[in-house]
């Protein structure tokens, strides 16, 4: 029977929709891994981005790199418009680029876990740095990967945004996520029984309730924490070793597809509970889904769950 479903963070609808007979191995993505060439975030190419803002190495050679965008979303101006209706201002902020490894058409979840743990670092060290400008009120933090997701470049990076207003989901998760003593996320082993990937002493990973995406998981620490600088190194490093199976997993299992994901943050002021969103893009939207934004997921979050913990077992 189809179902439909309410998220209960972002208060989308979808309809859980099982497809006859549809196995998790008839996600199986065909595109093959993209090939290995050097690109400009390739080492020796440094000298095509714009000026480095941050790195760390091993052994005197970068590992991780983080410099501006060169196309960026952004500008540095600040200016307000108000025309009643029309109302704007300039896209005031910074977009960064932090490429992830220094090996061309390597995969983030095939990194080291103490690698991916720096990564996560390296967002943390950006995020503190980006919040102290005043003009900016939300940093974001996300990754494309593949072609269909929006990647642009296929050596491995993340991209960082920093923007001079809050995000109107963020907003309204604020809402919910604001009492620790009544945040869903502190509750969500009970919430999602069944639908859990994996669990640790810090971390929580589930396919949740009302999945927009087959094969879509949050990753959450159990603390109440609003943002990644509040992670102590037993939490962060729980993350990173969370995120890891989970690509893992996913790029063993339905053969490397083209994924999205994203920090959901608490901007500073007011209580949060962080949150990172994966998103493999193995579905079109299309008019049922843009004209009444509620999604039709053809694979049962219980289902995905279930393969995730099999392949993570193995
Ligand atoms: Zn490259
Ligand atoms: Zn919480």
């Amino acid at each position: 029977m189809n179902q439909l479903r309410k998220d209960y963070l972002t208060n989308k609808w979808v309809i859980i929709a099982k497809e006859r007979g549809k196995r998790p191995s008839d996600f199986r993505h065909e595109e093959k891994k993209e090939e290995s060439k050097p690109c400009f975030f390739c080492p020796g190419k440094e000298h095509r981005t714009p000026p480095e803002i941050d790195r760390i190495e091993r052994n005197g050679k970068w590992i991780i790199r983080c410099f501006p965008n060169k196309f960026p979303a952004t500008t540095e101006k600040k200016e307000i418009t108000d025309k009643g209706l029309l109302k704007g201002m300039a896209a005031y902020g910074r977009h960064e680029v932090v490429v992830e490894t220094p090996i061309h058409g390597e995969e983030l979840g095939n990194l080291a876990v103490e690698h991916i743990a720096k990564v996560l670092k390296m967002y943390t060290k950006r995020l503190v740095e980006l919040k102290k400008d005043p003009g900016i009120e939300y940093v974001s933090i996300f990754k494309n990967r593949g072609k269909t997701a929006g990647a642009s470049l296929a050596h491995s990076h993340t991209q960082i945004v920093a923007l001079p207003m809050v995000p109107g989901i963020i907003r309204e998760e604020m809402k919910i996520l604001q009492k620790q003593g009544d945040c869903p996320l502190c509750r969500i082993g009970d919430i999602e029984e069944g639908r859990t990937i994996r669990e640790d002493d810090h971390t929580v990973v589930v396919a949740p309730y009302a999945s927009r995406f087959p094969f879509e998981a949050r990753i959450t620490p159990k603390r109440h924490v609003p943002s990644l600088e509040k992670l102590n190194n037993k939490e962060m490093e729980s993350f990173a070793l969370a995120l890891k199976e989970v690509l893992t997993a996913l790029n063993k299992s339905i053969n490397y597809p083209p994924y999205n994901y994203h920090l959901h943050l608490g901007p500073g002021r007011g209580d949060f509970h962080m949150y990172l969103e994966l998103l493999p893009r193995l579905s079109t939207w299309a008019g049922f889904e843009l004209g009444n934004d509620i999604i039709i997921n053809t694979m049962p979050p219980e289902m995905a769950a279930k393969h995730y913990r099999e392949i993570i077992k193995q």
